[in-house]
């Protein structure tokens, strides 16, 4: 139950469950009593997940390898059966000038923020069509609804998700599925930190210093939290919420509208 609605389905995919966002998600849907696969590339930080709920299971896989994709579904449906609920939450960012962004570089953030998203809903689809049931919300970011400089591979990708979120829900609105994106700004995770780190690096100014310039992004001055972030995935999720769909919801304190 989340604030007194039931969440729709009994079996979620939560991509990078192993960490920050994704961990806060899974947490959150075993909690209201659904089984949860998550997944990763680093099989020791999903068992520590997997540890803190018995209803929470890890099987390690890379999203950008659709191999690897169908080998988890494989798994995992067949243990605890089909996913009702799909979090495509995995991704990854680096900065750097557009001039300085080399094409490998490029390939490997669009590959794990917008193929990897893709791959993971895909095989999700028509199983949940059929069923005429099913939760699929990407995170996104606030980079998927306005331009940030000096992470422009992100920035594309982010609103790729959006694009793709959008053109999901097209194709499911008459199906009893619902896809949404969110997009918060910055969340405390270890993502935030690699930012952090990167901006002590390549300016010389304290980390206290670069936090604060990170925060003053968002017009409340703060970082949202990961629990927030699982809040509105979860009320996505509820069966009140079943007229939302094709919405990308920012989480910004009023970065974006
Ligand atoms: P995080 O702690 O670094 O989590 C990212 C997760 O994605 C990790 O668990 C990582 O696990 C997994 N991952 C990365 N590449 C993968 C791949 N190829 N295959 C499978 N899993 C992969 O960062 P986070 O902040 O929680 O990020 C979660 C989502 O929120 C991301 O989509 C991010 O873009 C979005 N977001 C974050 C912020 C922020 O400020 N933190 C703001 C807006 C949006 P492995 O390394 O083990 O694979």
């Amino acid at each position: 139950m989340i604030g007194g609605q039931k969440v729709l389905g009994r079996h979620a995919l939560v991509t990078g469950g192993g960490s920050g966002v994704g961990r806060e998600i899974a947490l959150a849907l075993a909690q209201a009593g659904v089984d949860v696969t998550i997944c990763g590339r680093r099989a020791d930080v999903l068992d520590a997940v997997a540890a803190e709920s018995s209803r929470i299971h890890g099987i390690a896989a890379d999203i950008t390898d659709e191999h690897a994709v169908s080998g988890l579904y494989e798994k995992a449906e067949a243990a605890r059966g089909p996913f009702d609920i799909v979090i495509a939450n995995a991704g990854a960012a680096d900065s750097a000038p557009a001039h300085k962004v080399s094409l490998a570089d490029w390939r490997r953030t669009l590959d794990v923020n917008l193929t990897g998203a893709f791959l993971t809903v895909k095989p999700a689809l028509s199983s949940m069509a059929a069923r005429k049931a099913g939760r699929i919300v990407f995170i996104a970011s606030v980079a998927g609804l306005r331009g940030y400089a000096y992470v422009a591979p992100y920035v594309a990708a982010k609103h790729g998700v959006i694009g793709l979120m959008r053109a999901l829900a097209a194709e499911t609105v008459k199906t009893g599925v619902t896809v949404n994106a969110v997009c918060p700004g910055y969340v405390e995770t270890d993502m935030l930190d690699r930012s952090v780190n990167n901006i002590v690096e390549k300016t010389g100014r304290s980390a206290e210093e670069a936090r604060s310039i990170l925060a003053a992004a968002n017009p409340q001055n703060r970082f949202i939290q990961p629990d927030e972030v699982a809040d509105t995935v979860l009320w996505l999720c509820g069966e009140k919420a079943g007229s939302i769909t094709g919405q990308a919801i920012s989480i910004s304190g009023g970065e974006t509208w």
